[in-house]
């Protein structure tokens, strides 16, 4: 669905499916330039960063292998807890691996760096990140994030694989949700 078919769910729309489309397309140029010869792991973080593993990975003109994990941070709230649960672990070993963590959004980045740390642990030979969005005001760990879609304000936002208690992560566009829905 895009924004406009939930307007009243919504109060502002701050980044479309198309600019979200024009946005990997220019992230997967850089991934490419810069794994040139290397083997790519991409991990992605479930469940919302589904969307942007989907969209970003069949944007890359190359082969890499694809793994998730499962945390949790947020339960049902609207505010990281910065409490980070493993809730389905790696398939693959990261010795020796170059590691690209594909992720949603970064908000207090406390979830990132606990990931970080974990993986940096198993022997990966390099970890980097990619997140479609960051909330630069909302950070409580700075987060070194190699390649970032939009910096957004620290509105709780919805779509594009981020939910609101498992809802609208099918929504298209990324739009703030507003307050009457979650109050
Ligand atoms: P962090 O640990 O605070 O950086 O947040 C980590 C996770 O919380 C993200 O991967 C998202 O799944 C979720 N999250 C953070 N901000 C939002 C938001 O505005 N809307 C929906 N989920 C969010
Ligand atoms: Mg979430």
């Amino acid at each position: 669905m895009r924004a406009a078919e939930i307007a009243d769910q919504l109060t502002t729309v701050l980044v479309t499916e198309e600019e979200i489309h024009a946005k990997l397309e220019e992230l997967a140029r850089q991934v490419e330039a810069d794994y040139e010869g290397k083997e790519l792991l991409l991990v992605g973080v479930l469940k919302g960063a589904v969307m942007v593993m989907a969209d970003f990975s069949r944007r890359l003109s190359r082969d890499v292998t694809i793994d998730w994990m499962a945390v949790s941070s947020y339960g049902a709230g609207t505010k990281s807890s910065g409490v980070v649960q493993i809730r389905k672990d790696l398939d693959t070993d990261l010795h020796g691996k170059h590691v690209l963590i594909v992720e949603d959004i970064i908000d207090s980045g406390l979830t990132l760096s606990w990931l970080l740390e974990n993986f940096a642990s198993r022997g990966a030979e390099s970890i980097e990140v990619l997140a479609l969005l960051r909330k630069p005001e909302a950070a409580k760990v700075e987060i070194r994030s190699r390649y970032v879609g939009f910096d957004i304000p620290t509105d709780f936002v919805v779509g594009y694989g981020l939910d609101y208690d498992e809802h609208y992560r099918n929504l298209r566009d990324v739009a703030v949700l507003a307050p009457h829905v979650y109050s």
